[in-house]
């Protein structure tokens, strides 16, 4: 079964994260290029669900845990 990742917008918080620059170190960890973040401070959004292998990187890189696995 596929497997995919969602963001938590109630749990996310790029501020909080990077205060400096507002960038999500999620999508700087996803090798495929499926999060992306459109500018820095905003939250970042699920591009591509299909291309997403579930692999975790970005569960386990958001500080915040607001990255959620979904199946
Ligand atoms: S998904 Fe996680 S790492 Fe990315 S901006 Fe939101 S809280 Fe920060
Ligand atoms: S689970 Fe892996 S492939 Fe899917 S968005 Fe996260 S880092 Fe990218």
């Amino acid at each position: 079964m596929q497997k995919w990742v969602e963001v938590n917008f109630y749990k996310c918080d790029p501020e909080k994260c990077d205060p400096e620059h507002g960038i999500c170190i999620a999508v700087q960890k996803c090798k495929y290029d499926i999060l992306e973040q459109e500018e820095p401070f905003e939250v970042p959004m699920h591009a591509s669900r299909d291309m997403c292998i579930g692999c975790s990187d970005c569960i386990k890189a958001c500080p915040l845990n607001a990255i959620e696995q979904k199946k």
